[in-house]
């Protein structure tokens, strides 16, 4: 044995080395988080190179996120560190990009319908493409919504059946419609080259199913085989991992009595978290009978957590009803409790958090880096990011971009910015034609040149749009149609006429609604069912939220924009530029030091695979975490549990979790009920605090009732608590009240909730 191998094989347990050295034949690690799985396969792969002389092209190593996949190979290459002849050739991958790989490599070999310089299309582009096909066949898109239909799309692929395979077994009227449509769908993706991500799935296994010389190249060269967190493969990826491990015979077993393919895969069923995106756990729970030489190896000991930590994860987990149990247990001695708090709101909750971190650093000499902050939807981040900004608390957005450079986030930031300021052609450009709205490259060239010509700005080009010769009469209606948006918006110029937008959160929802942008974005999200693009919708109710959370601490007697008695800016345009511009400042973050490192924030499902010092999860509230999603089912209600428990097990040496009372929900601020996974782990394994009651009240100090009404010229009274009459929200209840000029006040009406509106226009009747 080299030196090399023996130091790759020391530091692992009998268990953790069985399973290292058992190269050849089938393998099946299936152990409890943290137990050492994903550590199995980078030593793995590190012993068959260095102590087995195994060539590393022929090694192929899967998994499921790139950040996993580039993790995984930081950790070999440290492993193979001063060899770097050891790790050429080695692949390590997700499966969408290895199967991107083949098929551009088997392309035009084979006749897979594509060319080898497909496209891949993202889901709007499915949409717009499912939209013109069923408008094709004659048929309604308002029976038969793109999105859904889409929607059975994916899943009929999901099971490996082409437009072919669904027509066969299509019974019924409805099936055969959109069989029709899959066809038509099918065929406009060809002709345009297109592939989507399914496709790359679903090409990959009907291409190593037919065709044997490719299979075999493939086999030839991948002779070993290693798939972590494998309990989340859907079927077709379930094919594939059959197909390269040489197992031809899948849908007709062949008796073999050698020892098998080398396919080694790891998992932990309790942490399954793709059940809704078709991930089948039999996969994994059947490894034995599809490969019945298989050894089976479990781990057993915990590395990672506390006693406290795995004690709080074990309870949960326990509650699932449809699971193997497997013990949890660590001989690490010591630690402490896990934490949960009950806060006031989602801010105190951010407060809360941020000092939490603080106090870790202090106490135990962690850097930013050791910890992380998890959430189950990407909204909730955006309140954490402005605390830890505040504090200067470097952080990074693990997956995806900070809040407000989010694509959704700057396109509905954009048509503010022009509702603000119509010169700001950059704006333009972004949103002009998005959502499609008809005016195409060719037609806004025109219009362009036209501007250019007379040195006037686009907007004003756009608003005299029967000028600009050239145009079709689809673009020129939908210039007018785009101008007429803002001016609807900006109350033709006065901002607070009559059907206007009263608070600033109400302008930024009717820009987000009336642009079509939540529109184009909820379509997007019921196709593709990626997690990020189902949250691009909650993102924008977030936008919403950070508006009216804005003008409650706006003081327009200390905006600089105001200044001066002789100023006449109407008051929402000066409160719009206001929020526009601490957007921006937010937007221009500090870059992070890579010495100091940065708190990484989270979703949970990112979160997988990976592991953190101190760990901060927020939002355990019913709807949030349980998601509401899991109102379907028992099953989807065990799916969130392992979700949390997956996000505990992260955790090494501490974890605090939290649950407001209140939470913003498109501006409004909305009671929640705490997370039942706090009772099922219960207060034996948790230390409880509720201090929602310590933060009341606070930043409600400079509560004031009195406002000058400009008017009248003088100032006028609005008591706490009097009753006032809205001419749209109704009758509704004073809470709070804003000296100045222009004086703000916050009113619960019955019907509409929370507002803050501004008095000079609000046109509020004191009832009593
Ligand atoms: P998960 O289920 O969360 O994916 P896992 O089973 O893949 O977890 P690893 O990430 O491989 O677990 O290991 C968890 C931690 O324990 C890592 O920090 C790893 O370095 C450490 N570890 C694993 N085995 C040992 C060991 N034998 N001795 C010391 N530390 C170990
Ligand atoms: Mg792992």
């Amino acid at each position: 044995m080299s030196a090399a191998d023996a130091s790759i094989l020391a530091g692992l347990t009998d268990a953790q080395r069985q399973a290292v050295e058992h190269t050849e034949g089938p393998l099946l690690v299936l152990a409890a988080a943290g137990s050492g799985k994903t550590r199995v396969i980078t030593r793995r792969v590190a012993h068959l190179v260095l102590g087995c002389g195994v060539p590393p092209w022929s090694i192929l190593a899967l998994t499921f996120t790139n950040k996993a996949a580039g993790e995984m190979r930081e950790r070999i290459g440290v492993l193979l560190e001063g060899n770097e002849r050891a790790s050429r050739g080695l692949t390590v991958t997700t499966f969408h990009a290895l199967c991107a790989r083949l098929i551009r490599r088997y392309a035009d070999r084979v006749d897979l319908g594509i060319p080898g310089d497909f496209t891949i299309y993202p889901s709007s582009d499915q949409v717009a493409l499912v939209k013109r096909v069923i408008q094709a066949l004659d048929m309604s898109t308002s029976n038969w919504s793109p999105r859904s239909v889409l929607s059975s799309i994916s899943d009929a692929k999901n099971a490996l059946m082409d437009a072919e395979a669904y027509n066969a077994q299509a019974g019924d009227y409805f099936a055969k419609q959109i069989g029709n449509i899959f066809t038509g769908y099918e065929r406009a993706m060809r002709e345009a080259g297109a592939v989507d991500f399914d496709d790359l799935l679903v090409l990959t296994a009907k291409m190593l199913r037919k065709h044997a010389d490719i299979r075999r190249e493939c086999t030839d060269r991948w002779r070993y085989l290693m798939i972590d967190e494998y309990q989340d493969t859907n079927h077709a990826q379930f094919v594939i991992a059959s197909l390269l491990a040489g197992d031809v015979g899948m849908d007709a077993p062949e008796g073999n009595d050698q020892l098998g393919p080398n396919i080694c895969v790891v998992g932990d069923p309790d942490q399954a978290i793709y059940g809704w995106r078709g991930a089948d756990i039999s996969n994994i729970l059947d490894f034995e009978q599809q490969y019945p030489g298989a050894a089976v190896i479990p781990l057993g000991e915990n590395f990672r957590s506390t006693a406290p930590i795995l004690a709080a994860a074990d309870t949960l987990i326990r509650k699932n009803q449809v699971r193997k149990h497997k013990d949890l247990f660590t001989s690490r001695e010591g630690g402490e409790q896990v934490e949960a708090v009950l806060c006031r709101d989602e801010r105190h909750e951010a407060r809360l958090v941020a000092d939490w971190l603080a106090e870790r650093r202090e106490e135990s000499d962690l850097a930013w880096k050791d910890m992380a902050i998890f959430y189950r939807t990407n909204a909730l981040s955006r309140v954490l990011e402005g605390e830890l900004r505040d504090r200067s608390v470097p952080y990074i957005i693990a997956r995806g971009t900070a809040f407000y450079e989010r694509e959704e986030v700057r396109h509905a930031l954009a048509y503010c910015r022009l509702l603000a300021n119509n010169a700001d052609d950059v704006s333009l450009e972004r949103i002009v034609n998005m959502p499609a709205r008809g005016l195409g490259k060719t037609s806004l060239e025109k219009v362009r040149v036209w501007a250019g010509d007379r040195r006037v700005q686009m907007f004003h080009a756009l608003s005299r749009i029967g000028d600009v010769p050239g145009l079709t009469a689809r673009a020129s209606k939908a210039s007018s149609a785009f101008v007429a948006l803002f001016g609807a918006w900006s109350g033709e110029g006065t901002f607070m006429g009559a059907q206007v937008a009263t608070t600033l959160a109400d302008l930024v929802e009717r820009v987000v609604k009336e642009s079509g942008l939540e529109r184009h974005y909820t379509d997007r999200a019921a196709v593709s069912k990626a997690e990020s693009d189902a949250e691009r919708v909650d993102n924008l109710g977030e936008l919403i939220s950070s508006a009216a959370e804005f003008e409650e601490r706006y003081d327009p007697e200390a905006d600089p924009a105001l200044e001066g008695a002789g100023s006449n800016t109407p008051p929402m345009l000066a409160l719009l530029r206001a929020w526009l511009e601490s957007v921006a400042l937010v937007a221009d973050a500090d870059e992070v030091d890579p010495e100091q490192g940065a708190v990484t924030l989270m979703t949970l499902h990112a979160a997988k695979g990976l592991e953190f010092p101190a760990v901060a999860m927020v939002g355990l509230e019913e709807g949030v975490l349980p998601h509401s999603r899991s109102h379907d089912s028992e099953a989807a209600l065990e799916e969130e549990r392992r979700l949390c428990f997956v996000g505990i097990t992260r955790a090494m040496n501490r974890l605090i979790m939290t649950s407001s009372r209140y939470r913003t929900n498109r501006g409004m601020p909305e009671r929640m009920v705490p997370s039942r996974f706090f009772d099922e782990i219960g207060s034996e394994h948790l230390a409880m605090s509720d201090q929602a009651d310590d933060w009341a009240d606070e930043g409600f100090e400079d509560e004031r009732n009195e406002w000058d009404d400009p008017r009248a010229g003088q100032r006028s009274e609005l008591p706490i608590g009097s009753l006032v009459r809205h001419p749209q929200f109704g009758v509704g209840e004073v809470l709070r009240v804003q000296a100045g000029k222009y004086g703000r006040a916050t009113v619960r009406f019955e019907d509409v909730g929370v507002k803050t509106l501004i008095l000079e226009y609000a046109r509020l009747t004191v009832i009593d």
